[in-house]
């Protein structure tokens, strides 16, 4: 509703609905769950084959708890992160090419390279053109990917 022109007054509300902190997702083994970051939310075969046959909670921060625990090292060996220290919660990115026609770059390879080697504390999102789909609507800063370069806005 805040990204509506009049963040939610139009529909009659009393008023413009408030701006919400960031939340943050503890990631790690937590008691006797353990809560997973799927990165890019791209949950892969081998990932799949790797969660234990019990319940699985989705989050809506591209993440899974399993409540009655699992194998963190197998978990972390088939993909996901486990660790807060990881860059992966604070890096996005748009479907990019080849997914999208209007990409002007692989955004999700360019996501692989940034979470690697990124040391900053900044939310990157990631996207191949300026509609920047899937953008936070937290502070971040938005990285262009095209087939031979990258640039960086604040946002
Ligand atoms: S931001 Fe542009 S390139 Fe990325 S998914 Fe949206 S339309 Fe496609």
């Amino acid at each position: 509703m805040r990204q509506l022109p009049e963040a939610g007054v139009e529909l009659g509300g009393s008023g413009r609905a408030p701006a919400l902190p960031p939340y943050s997702m503890p990631y790690g083994v937590l008691g006797g769950a353990v809560s997973a970051l799927v990165p890019l939310g791209i949950l892969s075969p081998s990932m799949a084959a790797a969660l234990p046959d019990d319940d699985v909670i989705v989050t809506p921060w591209r993440g899974l708890v399993l409540p009655s625990g699992a194998d963190p090292g197998a978990l972390s060996d088939a993909g996901f992160v486990l660790s807060d220290d990881s860059a992966w919660p604070r890096v996005t990115a748009c479907t990019g090419s080849p997914g999208c026609s209007l990409a002007r770059g692989d955004t999700r390879a360019l996501a692989r390279r940034t979470a690697a080697s990124d040391t900053t504390a900044d939310r990157i999102h990631i996207v191949g053109c300026e509609r920047a789909c899937g953008a936070p609507n937290s502070p971040h800063t938005l990285v262009f990917s095209s087939r031979s370069t990258s640039h960086r806005s604040s946002t």
